[in-house]
């Protein structure tokens, strides 16, 4: 076995939707968790394939722990990846799982009643959405949330929302419509630049071999 194969690979991926259809992938490329995820508490699991590991985590932390390093590789939504807004990253992949789209949304019909002041726009994408209404040379007044976006129209905390869409029932169950896309979002791998060149070899082999099964 050669050096690099012996090396320690971590991969952090987000827990959720996304770890559900990532662990398909990889048990398809003959990585699987040698415990079962569904009852284990534990934080790194070990695999099948004795120097690679998956940590757990939420998806916001995924870029964080690859830029240091903490982890080689991770896997986690475009939408994350361009909140973070790191450089430090490569994405090698898109990995196709977990679609959806990140919306522009309103209550039904509210285009009609226009405030006299700038637009609130209530989101966790405070960076996503800053960007977007820029380049479009528009003000707005963003207000940073961190769940049940859909709740702030609808209480008056803010004009619209910006959020992840997938079949736009939570939208419609609360008399909200989307109207404008803003980016469409699938999960992505990336690669701490320091790994890709220490572990190029193991590293380039697991792309690869996803490659060949997406
Ligand atoms: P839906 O009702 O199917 O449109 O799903 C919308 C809800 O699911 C919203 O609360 C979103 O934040 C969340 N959601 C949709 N797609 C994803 C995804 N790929 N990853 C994480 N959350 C998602």
């Amino acid at each position: 076995m050669s050096r690099q194969m012996k090396q320690n690979l971590t991969i952090a991926i987000s827990k959720g939707r996304i770890l559900k259809e990532a662990l398909p992938l990889l048990s398809k490329i003959g990585i699987e968790p040698v415990e079962d995820l569904n009852t284990s508490r534990k934080l790194i699991l070990q695999t099948n394939r004795a120097p690679i590991q998956v940590v757990v985590i939420r998806a916001t932390d995924v870029p964080t722990y690859v830029e240091y390093g903490a982890a080689d590789l991770g896997i986690t939504g475009k939408d994350v990846l361009m909140e973070h807004g790191s450089d430090q990253l490569y994405e090698p992949l898109d990995l196709k799982i977990a679609p959806c789209r990140l919306m522009l949304a309103q209550i039904k019909g509210a285009t009609q009643y226009l405030p006299q002041r700038r637009l609130r726009i209530a989101t966790k994408y405070v960076n996503i959405t800053q960007q977007y209404f820029n380049q479009r040379g528009e003000q707005v007044e963003l207000i940073k949330l961190y769940g049940s976006m859909e709740l702030a129209p609808l209480v008056g905390l803010a004009d619209r929302i910006v959020d992840l869409v997938d079949t736009g029932n939570t939208l419609k169950a609360n008399g909200l419509e989307p109207t404008e896309l803003i980016l469409p979002v699938t999960s992505r791998l990336v690669v701490n630049k320091a790994s890709m060149k220490m572990k190029q070899a193991a590293i380039l082999q697991l792309v690869t071999d996803l490659k060949e099964v997406l």
